[in-house]
């Protein structure tokens, strides 16, 4: 029997993800990733007694434009709480964070698979700093503490109960992903740890409206992690509920050598966060007009992006979704609609040879070289007929690539321009036909299929130049005379 013909998955993420803010968020240390360790550590990152935080007006922007893009409602008054618990890689012994007052609430992320779309519910989004790192692999008796990260400003994102399988964790972690870098709040890195995700399951019978009783499993640093740890989590829920057992309220972390998951701590041993207003950062206020100035300058986003791409230009799903994987793709792909009304072309174009060409040069569109201007004028020459598909990606893109140039231009100095003048492919039309009699007598019996064999012939004689729509036509008009 399969698991979810009797059982359901309900799963929540907590998705961790660090602002890119150029400072951290209370302080003016850097937030630089990668520096020599406890570099980045002035004595208010420390919490030094008579140090005095000051909350980072941009960090709070990049709350407030992910929450819009989510559709959430904003808190117009805010303030920060300590979380107070003990841990070496937290200096000061609380974690400043926002407690009953996310800055966000409510809203969704849109996921998809296969075709369908839906919206997953999220419970809030709210702001607090990150901690430093504990490092256990580099001495072989004592922990390492790097405290460069301790203040940097994240926002946790948070869903309600409201996934039912690993594939949906999976997709809404990639969306997630995709549109924090969309809107430019983090870099999305999930090996240096820009986004983390915590995953709560549970099962429960099938049908059942109450929740059961779930696990957290702590710190995933991959998509393909998220998934395994819920997939495991899953199966051994339902293996111990089969066997008689009951689920226990634990904290989890994920075996990635063997894609196993194993307790780290019960509900007993719950912490009490002593929780409080912390009296050294003020309460602040959101205006209206802060907020509409924050929404007016965000970006159209991918899912509305996707659709007008398949409603106002025909594209089919794929396409549309594939263009807006990242924001640069769909921008150069509007910036090049804007010089060509050929849309399947330009989404044929960009989806084809350029990613081909941005991924074995390690480029992004910034850097490659090619206006939409030019490669516009590029798919009218195919679409004209002067060359064809082919030559103009492989032959003609490369060199037209970083040159300036105009495509025309490139195709006349390479000699690739197609001939569709009639005179002069009739030669070449006459000269193949007279050179296979015995195959055209048979084409005129009936073997129909023999015209191409006459259309490469005539690619032969005319290296390449001749255009074969036009060609066709001149072999059919002799051959059935
Ligand atoms: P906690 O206080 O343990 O952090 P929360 O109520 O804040 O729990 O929820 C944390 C996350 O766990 C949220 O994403 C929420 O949707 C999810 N969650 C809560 N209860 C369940 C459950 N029974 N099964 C799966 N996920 C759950
Ligand atoms: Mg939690």
């Amino acid at each position: 029997m399969q698991w979810n013909e009797k059982y359901e998955a309900v799963i929540g993420l907590e998705v961790h993800a660090q602002l890119a803010t150029e400072s951290k968020l209370f302080c003016g240390d850097s937030t630089a990733f990668g520096a020599a360790p406890n570099t980045h550590i002035s004595p208010i990152t420390m919490g030094h007694p008579g140090t005095l935080p000051k909350t980072n007006r941009k960090a709070v922007e990049y709350a407030i434009r992910l929450g819009l893009a989510c559709g959430c409602e904003i808190e117009k008054d805010n303030y920060f709480a300590r979380k107070n618990y003990f841990y070496p890689d937290l200096p000061k012994g609380y974690q400043i964070s926002q407690h009953t007052t996310p800055i966000c609430k409510g809203g969704y992320v849109w996921i998809r698979s296969n075709g369908s779309e839906r919206k997953v519910k999220l419970n809030r989004i709210h702001m607090e700093e990150d901690a430093g790192k504990s490092i256990h692999d580099i001495d072989e008796v004592n922990t390492c503490i790097d405290l460069n990260r301790a203040g940097t400003p994240l926002v946790e994102i948070v869903t309600e109960p409201d996934l039912h399988s690993a594939e949906e964790a999976w997709q809404y972690v990639t969306e997630i992903r995709k549109l924090v870098r969309w809107i430019g709040i983090c870099d999305g890195n999930m090996e240096e740890g820009s986004l983390r995700c915590d995953a709560n399951v549970s099962i429960r019978p099938k049908g059942s409206t109450t929740l059961g009783t779930k696990v957290e499993v702590k710190n995933l640093n991959s998509i393909r992690n998220v998934k395994k740890a819920i997939e495991y989590e899953i199966e051994r829920m339902v293996q111990l509920v089969e066997a008689g057992g009951k689920v226990q309220q634990q904290t989890r972390s994920f075996d990635a050598a063997n894609d196993t998951t194993f307790a780290i701590r019960d509900k007993e041993e719950a912490n009490d966060y002593r929780y409080f207003p912390d009296p050294d950062l003020a309460p602040f206020h959101l205006t209206d007009t802060f907020i509409e100035r924050i929404k007016a300058a965000l970006p159209a986003l991918p899912d509305e992006r996707m659709r007008q791409y398949q409603q106002a230009y025909g594209l089919n799903a794929y396409d549309a979704g594939q263009l807006c994987d990242e924001k640069e793709t769909a921008d150069y792909f509007e910036a090049l609609i804007a010089h060509t009304e050929n849309y399947k072309a330009a989404a044929n174009w960009i989806l084809g040879p350029i990613r081909q060409y941005l991924n074995e040069n390690m480029v992004g569109f910034a850097t490659l070289g090619l206006s939409p201007v030019q490669l516009a004028a590029l798919i009218k020459l195919v679409e004209e007929s002067k060359v064809s598909f082919s030559v103009a990606s492989a032959r003609i893109l490369p060199v037209l690539i970083g040159s300036g140039k105009d495509p025309l231009q490139v195709a006349e100095e390479l000699n690739l321009l197609q001939v569709s003048d009639t005179g002069e492919l009739e030669v070449w039309v006459n000269d193949a036909l007279a050179s296979m009699p015995d195959k055209v007598a048979e084409y005129r019996k009936g073997k129909k299929g023999l015209i191409g064999l006459f259309v490469g012939e005539v690619k032969k004689r005319s290296k390449g130049k001749a255009d074969p729509k036009r060609v066709t036509q001149l072999l059919e008009q002799k051959l059935n005379q």
